[in-house]
């Protein structure tokens, strides 16, 4: 059996108007010699039109997917044309992204990759730059972005994540039934950082936003009520309970810190240290021994209890089934918080009471759109910046998270190498 390389080049990337002439195999990599072919006329880089040729420029190295773990390199001396639009200029080449060192192939292959690991890990298992791998994830996620269908876009939520010390994104996400998805990131939570998100979608396509779930961030509610007039504003439940977190944590901390100073290290202390998951996971979730200490905590009077006991009860109101009950329910629950004298379970009380018609449009939404959405994209976009240590910068940031969480549409490749 005999298969030779030049086979299997035209096999996996077969170039229009240009031969694999030959290949040299030195210690560590595979070099690929290109000509053009005979009687092919070069097109011009500036508009893709064929043109006379003028001259040669020096033979240019593109690197090429590795051939069983060898680096490959095409090799090729450009031709310029001369060009009666565009004068002078280096000819088009089918393979190359502009003046860049790599090939088209090549970029795309280090981009998917990118999807399942690191931008690091590719670089390391590659043996290319991190430079490279980024550049390589931008070009997939500007030829996809630019590509994107964004019909029937009737359901968002918006979220924000602090990324870096005092650094927030705001988030757009897609939450159809049928299609989740990142739709746009946006530097700081301002105003002016979500109206971005409505200009770039447009006038047309913003006004038939029905749905829009958020959190109770005045700065958003604002550009909501200004650019969707149309849309139903729901409080999303995952963003009350993440605000509820936050307040019980608060009591527990200072009832905490409170206790150790008045016993010393004496046993009430050991009650309450090391206590924080148990209070904070749903009960289904823990584990026995957290359930065990769970049982010990409930059975003191302590301000985290009742605290921890408000937080749960709350619970019940999404079970209701109508929206007049759940608003009775909710009446009942904030008064009830109001007397506990738990300051930060009263914030929360009266923040709930301030934005009770966003809170019960809740029940109007359900069943009509994915109202877990958020949260669940919320965790996968955490996981991808755990994963990506060493960004600096917003924009590689944003290009990481529109290539894992954007579903972006990709060319159509003759053969795909992962
Ligand atoms: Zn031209």
């Amino acid at each position: 059996m005999h298969v030779s390389l030049k086979t299997l080049l035209n096999r996996v990337e077969r170039l229009k108007g240009f031969v694999y002439e030959s290949s040299q195999l030195s210690d560590s990599m595979i070099e690929i010699q290109l000509r053009a072919r005979c009687g092919s006329q070069a097109q011009c880089s500036g508009c893709q039109r064929p043109a006379p040729g003028y001259d040669h420029l020096a033979p240019r190295r593109f690197q090429f997917v590795p051939l069983w773990g060898l680096m490959t390199f095409f090799v090729y001396a450009p031709r310029r044309v001369d060009c009666s639009d565009c004068g002078i200029v280096v000819e088009h080449l089918a393979w190359a992204l502009g003046k860049r060192p790599l090939t088209r192939s090549y970029a795309w292959f280090l981009a998917s990759w990118a999807r399942l690991l690191s931008w690091q890990e590719v670089s390391r298992t590659f043996r290319t730059s991190w430079e490279c791998v980024f550049r390589s994830v931008e070009m997939a996620v500007d030829w996809g972005r630019a590509r994107m269908d964004l019909s029937g876009i009737t359901a968002v939520g918006i979220d924000e994540i602090h990324w870096q010390k005092g650094k927030f994104l705001t988030l757009v996400y897609q939450i159809n039934q049928g299609m989740k998805r990142l739709l746009f990131v946006s530097e700081n939570r301002e105003e002016k950082s979500l109206r971005k998100f409505f200009l770039w979608l447009g006038t047309e396509r913003s006004a038939v936003i029905q749905f829009i779930c958020s959190d109770m961030w005045q700065p958003y509610l604002n550009v909501i009520a200004e650019r969707a007039k149309g849309a139903l504003n729901i409080l999303d439940r995952y963003h009350i309970a993440a605000k509820m977190n936050k307040a019980l944590d608060e009591v527990r901390a200072k009832e905490t810190r409170a206790l150790v100073a008045r016993t010393r290290g004496g046993k009430t202390k050991v009650i309450l240290t090391h206590s924080r998951w148990c209070l904070l996971k749903r009960p289904e979730n823990l584990t026995a021994t957290q359930s065990i200490k769970l049982k010990e905590l409930l059975a003191c009077n302590l301000r985290t209890i009742r605290a921890y006991l408000l937080k749960e009860e709350f619970q019940l109101f999404w079970d209701y089934l109508s929206p007049a009950w759940a608003e009775k329910f909710m009446d009942q629950w904030t008064t009830k918080v109001m007397r506990s004298r738990i300051e930060p379970m009263k914030k929360i009380a009266r923040m709930i009471r301030s934005h009770k018609p966003l809170i019960l449009n809740w029940f109007e939404a359900r069943g009509q759109v994915s109202l877990g959405a958020v949260e669940g994209l919320n965790n996968k976009l955490k996981a991808s910046i755990r994963k990506s240590y060493g960004f600096r910068t917003a924009n590689a940031i944003k290009i990481m998270l529109y290539h894992k969480l954007g579903a972006l549409p990709e060319p159509q490749f003759a053969h795909r190498f992962c």
